[in-house]
């Protein structure tokens, strides 16, 4: 083990706060001295100063990453098995502290942000049985037309990799890219979102008292120009996988071709539920009130489109219209909170810019629109009907509680409607018959399409979209063979 070091903290409500770096198996100040401020969205406060990287910090650690991933690539995969665990027992044992403290950073109602902590051991507990069937299965024989030669085929780990995450579901994201990372055999340089690192700090301190070796596992803290930029640059990173918007995946993107390194990227979205008229209504309320409103509309897998059978548009609505009234905005800490504020200044004015245009662009407001009075980034869930195809609030990412409907009148139209996007992360069909639910969700061009269902996401399967929402796959083994190189070993039976 090595011994954990003590570092300046802040503390929140009692509860102290990692608030450094972590290199090279110790926490440490940004080279440069700079700081962040982290906001709590709920009141506007400050919640703490968290150092601020520069490309000086992630060249220290994508070396220190390299030195170790010279021993750690070659560990059994039942030994990376045994830190994931324990990385999976150490979030278990501070559930709640990490629950708290990303409801404080990011703004989620407590009862969602426990529902993510539950994830993050998901995927750490899954992520070990896949490391440990590499051992089995991380090498294999090809069956070859040559009776004279063998072939092998190895799974090898990528190299350093750099994991860059948001700030929506910011412990998730990264544990969708440790878990598989660590588990593959890589060494990590994680980037942090810059407006929610607490909780990420507090995840990454139970990392490092596992007691992986100095320099397997890197944070650094920082803005995305000064730490991710670099980070996406750095010509001894292997790989990058990145979660965020479209618009940045482009540039980092870009930035990895300089080397050739490989990239992962999970982007936008602006994806649909389809409501059919034989669907059980109560049921299609709920979907399409958790697909939009659920961290307050800011998810990639938001389905902030309805699209729904004409006969049955005016009821649904009617219903939306009242769930949307009687849903419970406020502190997220406060139970029976159903949403709380958006997380940033930044995304509050960003959505509002929407909803203004929404008005502009001929789509008419039924209920929200408004922000809450007093301190705090809320916004009302907030619902357009009749919205134009061409207007900016149906076909732009939006990242927030603002829903738009519109009706069709054939099957094949709700599918062209869906399809009609430059994204395609998600989907949801809500149908009572159930071969037309098969159906419509084969024709989509979605990575995830949920039928009758909740968005529920497995481990176990896969994560991802088509077009401009993703490139590659994270979760089930997929997410592991992002973290992979392949190797051919062709050799002369019985020595040559
Ligand atoms: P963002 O693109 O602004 O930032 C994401 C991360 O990239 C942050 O850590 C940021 O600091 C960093 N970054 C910024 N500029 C960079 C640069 N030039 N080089 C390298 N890194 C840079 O996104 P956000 O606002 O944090 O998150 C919201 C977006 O994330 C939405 O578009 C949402 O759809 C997307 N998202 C996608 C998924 C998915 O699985 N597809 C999941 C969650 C969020």
């Amino acid at each position: 083990m090595n011994t954990p070091q003590v570092s300046p903290c802040d503390s929140i409500d009692g509860i102290q706060l990692q608030t450094q770096l972590y290199i090279d198996g110790r926490w440490c100040g940004a080279a440069g001295g700079a700081q962040l401020a982290i906001f709590n969205p709920s009141t506007e406060e400050v919640l703490a100063h968290v150092d601020a990287g520069s490309a000086d910090d992630v060249d220290r650690a994508v070396r220190a990453a390299g030195r170790a991933f010279k021993s750690w690539r070659n560990t059994s995969g039942s030994a990376r098995a045994h830190y994931l665990r324990a990385i999976a027992v150490g979030v278990e044992a501070r559930r709640e502290r990490l629950a708290t403290l990303q409801s404080q950073n990011n703004g989620k109602p407590l009862e969602e942000a426990r529902i993510d902590v539950g994830d993050v051991i998901a995927t750490f507990e899954y992520y070990a049985e896949l490391a440990e069937g590499l051992d089995v299965k991380g090498e294999s024989e090809v069956a070859i037309p040559s009776p004279e030669h063998r072939a092998l085929i190895r799974r090898e780990p990528a190299g350093v990799v750099g994991l860059i995450v948001p700030w929506n579901f910011p412990m998730v994201t990264t544990a969708w890219k440790l878990a598989p990372a660590l588990a593959a055999g890589c060494a990590v340089v994680l980037k942090p979102s810059e407006i929610t690192p607490l909780p990420e700090l507090e995840l990454a301190s139970i990392v490092a008292e596992c007691g992986l070796p100095p320099g397997v596992f890197n944070v650094v803290t920082g803005t995305g120009v000064e730490v991710g930029a670099p980070l996406a640059a750095h010509p001894l990173v292997a790989k990058v996988s990145f979660t965020g918007s479209t618009g940045v995946g482009q540039t980092v993107m870009k930035t990895a071709a300089d080397t050739l390194k490989g990239v992962s990227l999970e982007l936008g979205g602006k994806s649909s539920i389809i409501v059919f008229a034989d669907a059980n209504l109560d049921l299609a309320v709920d979907l399409v009130a958790g697909g939009a409103f659920f961290n307050a509309g800011q998810m990639c897998s938001a389905t902030s489109r309805v699209l729904v059978d004409r006969s049955i548009a005016d009821a649904l609505v009617e219903r939306l219209a009242d769930r949307a009234a009687r849903t419970v905005v406020g502190d997220p800490f406060l139970s029976g909170v159903q949403m709380g504020p958006l997380t940033s200044r930044a995304q509050f004015e960003r959505v509002q810019c929407y909803i203004a245009r929404g008005k502009e662009e001929g789509a008419r407001l039924v209920i929200g629109g408004e922000p809450m009075m007093g301190a705090g980034y809320f916004v009302r869930p907030t619902i357009f009907v009749d919205v134009p195809t061409n207007s900016s609030v149906w076909r732009e990412e939006i990242f927030g509680p603002v829903l738009c409907v519109r009706s069709f009148d054939s099957e094949q139209d709700a599918i062209d409607a869906a399809n009609d996007s430059e994204f395609g992360l998600v989907a949801t069909v809500v149908t009572s018959d159930e071969a037309r639910g098969k159906r419509v969700a084969d024709a989509l061009d979605a990575g995830v399409v949920w039928i009758n269902a909740p968005q529920l996401i497995f481990p176990q399967t896969s994560w991802g979209g088509y077009k401009r929402s993703s490139l590659g796959r994270e979760l089930g083994p997929f997410g592991l063979a992002a973290f992979q190189e392949i190797k051919q070993i062709l050799s002369v039976r019985n020595g040559g």
